[in-house]
């Protein structure tokens, strides 16, 4: 968008297939009442292609927990995303920009997104996850409080956010234009514009109140973005998405995705604390009222039903902790569902986590190895264990994409969920939607 140079855009969204023209039998259109917004593309960056839909596997602080970039590469990963607090904190975004760029700190080739630290400073710099007081001095009756023995560590304003290191106490000030900054410095290939985290526990009238100050915030990132590009323009090109907030109100997505339709965006978020249960029609409005040849980000979702959510409404990208967090828990994925590796009856199980999963852990390691190395509290069983998850998730999102192409998405789709969840689950992890990154 803000390129000021006369060179095609480095930047591309191309649409492949939508589903809606691809030869799905009528009935099944008639089943998913006549709606649907899945598709397939390829997003184009500086460092490379994304085929979509696709699953951006999390390297918080330029790392991916546990697992080498070249063992997510050989696994499949397309692309990863970074956090631009966790990296503004540690080791400071110069360090970044001296390094050659995010994925060249990392040795991660490929494209990279950062995430502009907004859900970050307002939920971690409050200490408490989702749960936390955005209100600036006078906060609203039954809004969101501070749960008890945490102290507020975040406090937003019109101009931006003060808030707490949750490495060492420290005051830091987040403005949008100090995210865009940062993320220059980082140097992803896609950053998202500065936005207010809500809660499903602010009132009404402070979701409109910080939804205007992200739409302020977002004519501030967009005119930040434009200086920094041309102030650096020997850099790789890097795309700015539009983050829309709204929390679960129709007319606040809907007007928040008109109005930052116009501001230019190569692309958008959609952010918030979602409900599980309404995820699919929140974003089904924001893909609805947004422009349909840009591509769309699902920010921060969880569990294998709803990635099928997204995909279902139009979300081109997602990214999801899950895979590695589940994976440290001992948890991993399978097609009959999500089962606990330190189970006992695993104990003389000499096949792989599953037999049909090409992933490095599945080919070299069985069951039971892998229950030792979680008893013994050795490292590698993290490793082995999120090495697998990942994979499982890559090849679902793939596995959609081409049936997406193939017409054949609803039988994979209903394939895939029904076995999942049909089968008992044993595992001890509680599911998590969303959550910090
Ligand atoms: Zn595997």
């Amino acid at each position: 968008m803000v390129s000021s140079t006369e060179s095609p855009s480095p930047f591309t969204f191309r649409l492949h297939t939508r589903l809606r023209d691809s030869p799905v039998p009528q009935q099944r259109i008639r089943d998913n009442g006549g709606q649907f917004q899945a598709r397939t593309g390829t997003i184009t960056t500086p460092h490379g292609p994304i085929r979509t839909p696709a699953f951006i596997p999390v390297a918080t602080q330029a790392a991916v927990k546990a697992v080498l970039p070249e063992s997510m590469a050989a696994e499949g990963a397309q692309a990863m995303l970074a956090n631009a607090y966790h990296l503004f904190l540690e080791p400071g975004d110069d360090i970044l920009d001296a390094a050659g760029g995010l994925g060249t700190f990392m040795n991660w080739p490929g494209p990279t997104f950062t995430d502009s630290g907004g859900f970050q400073v307002m939920s971690l710099g409050s200490g408490l996850g989702k749960v936390i007081d955005m209100s600036a001095l006078t906060p609203s009756p039954g809004g969101a409080q501070p749960a008890p023995g945490h102290k507020r560590m975040a406090r937003v304003d019109d101009d931006g956010v003060w808030f707490r290191s949750y490495l060492n106490g420290d005051l830091h000030r987040f403005t949008p234009e100090v995210s865009m900054r940062v993320q220059h410095n980082i140097g992803a290939d896609i950053m998202f514009a500065f936005d207010e985290l809500t809660t499903l526990h602010d009132s009404r009238e402070y979701q409109e109140d910080a939804l205007e100050r992200t739409r302020k915030w977002a004519l501030r990132c967009v005119a930040e973005h434009c200086r920094l590009t041309e102030a650096r323009a020997d850099k790789p090109y890097q795309a700015l998405f539009g983050v829309i907030q709204g929390a679960q109100y129709e007319d606040l997505r809907r007007m928040a995705c008109r109005d930052l339709a116009e501001m230019g965006f190569d692309g958008f978020g959609i952010g918030g604390a979602l409900e599980k249960r309404q995820l699919g029609t929140i974003v089904r409005w924001c893909t609805e009222e947004l422009p349909e040849e840009t591509p769309k980000h699902l920010l921060g979702i969880s569990e294998p039903d709803d990635i099928f959510t997204a995909i279902d409404n139009g979300v081109d990208t997602f990214d999801c902790v899950s895979p590695t967090r589940v994976a440290r828990s001992s948890a991993v994925y399978s097609p009959d569902g999500r089962f606990n590796l330190t189970n006992i009856r695993f104990k003389r199980d000499f096949t792989p986590i599953s037999d049909t999963c090409p992933c490095y852990t599945c080919a070299h390691y069985t069951r039971a190895y892998l229950r030792h190395l979680f008893k013994a509290k050795e490292r590698n069983a993290a490793t082995l264990a999120s090495i697998h998850n990942e994979r499982f998730i890559l090849d679902l999102v793939s596995g959609a994409r081409d049936a997406i192409d193939a017409g054949t998405y609803f039988d994979y789709r209903d394939d895939f969920l029904a076995r999942y969840y049909g089968a008992p689950s044993t595992s001890t992890v509680p599911s998590e939607t969303g959550g910090p990154r």
